[in-house]
């Protein structure tokens, strides 16, 4: 009976759940209701409130909104867009479901100027938008009752309690490593694609993320101590190809905006980002 339910669910579940994703169109499956995300996005906030601080400081504050504004307008979604910088001596960042984008004042070791900020920005803020949050959340209901039906199915013919066991074991990998590990992996790659798409759209050369990524990937074999951000976005050949077979999609966008940009109040001027060290020791930025 509970498989019959279940196996009626799925396919109506999966119906109901067809969305798509921003610039690279992908079909995505998202049972979670918009306001069922952004109650996610409020209930990691008020966390991140009461155990973070934030910090005003004009120094990490201002080309943090100066970047974000601009990659904001770029989406072309009228979202409640706010940036909060955190002091923490941590390089990263992350954009929750509701347009609240937080970036780690340790960041800005890492970065050179503005078009490297918005490379980070603008992959959490492509996170966001793709809804990536709410469709994994919907996948992993959607694994959990698919592993529901299997168990009922398997129930109905293994004899021995080891057989049982045996069968659990091996649709708990089976769902980890065929579903939600290429999940995540998709994900990554979907966030990178909008990130440079974005950063072209608001007038950053996009070429700056292959700056950004390359600089990572030497950090990454100089010592034990691997930044956050690259332990959560592995830096492999992959992702440095990948960027490098969009770019002419980003140059041709950031070309025309440029062009657009020579008449306009837009300004293209390189702003260096401060380093975090000098700010926390209150140092003058040069
Ligand atoms: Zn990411």
């Amino acid at each position: 009976m509970k498989r019959t339910i279940l196996s009626a669910l799925l396919p109506l579940l999966i119906l109901l759940g067809c969305a798509k994703a921003p610039v690279t169109g992908r079909t995505q499956l998202i049972v979670l209701g918009p306001q069922q995300e952004k109650a996610l996005g409020f209930q990691a906030e008020q966390e991140i409130f009461k155990t973070e601080k934030i910090t005003h400081d004009p120094r990490y504050t201002i080309p943090v909104k100066r970047v974000g504004m601009r990659l904001a307008k770029a989406t072309g979604l009228n979202l409640d867009w706010k940036f909060y910088v955190i002091e923490k001596d941590v390089p990263n960042a992350f954009c929750l479901a509701n347009g609240h984008v937080f970036v780690y004042t340790g960041l800005f070791k890492y970065i050179d100027d503005d078009a490297q900020l918005a490379t980070v920005m603008g992959h959490e803020i492509g996170h966001a938008i793709a809804h990536h949050v709410a469709e994994k959340v919907s996948v992993n209901m959607l694994t959990g009752i698919a592993t529901a039906v299997a168990t009922a199915a398997v129930n109905e013919h293994v004899k021995s309690n080891e057989e049982r066991m045996l069968y659990d074991a091996a649709l708990g990998i089976g769902s980890q490593v065929g579903i939600l590990l290429p999940y995540s992996r998709m994900q990554e790659s979907e966030a990178d694609h909008i990130g440079l798409i974005l950063m072209a759209e608001a007038c950053y050369d996009p070429r700056e993320a292959l700056k950004f990524w390359e600089k990572f990937a030497k950090l990454d074999q100089k010592g034990p101590q691997v930044p956050v951000y690259l332990r959560t976005h592995p830096l492999s050949r992959q992702r440095i190809e990948n960027l490098k077979r969009w770019m002419p999609q980003a140059l041709k966008i950031y070309d025309e905006c440029h062009e657009k940009a020579k008449n306009s109040t837009i300004s293209l001027k390189k702003v260096k980002a401060p380093k975090s060290e000098e700010a926390l020791l209150g140092k003058p930025v040069k």
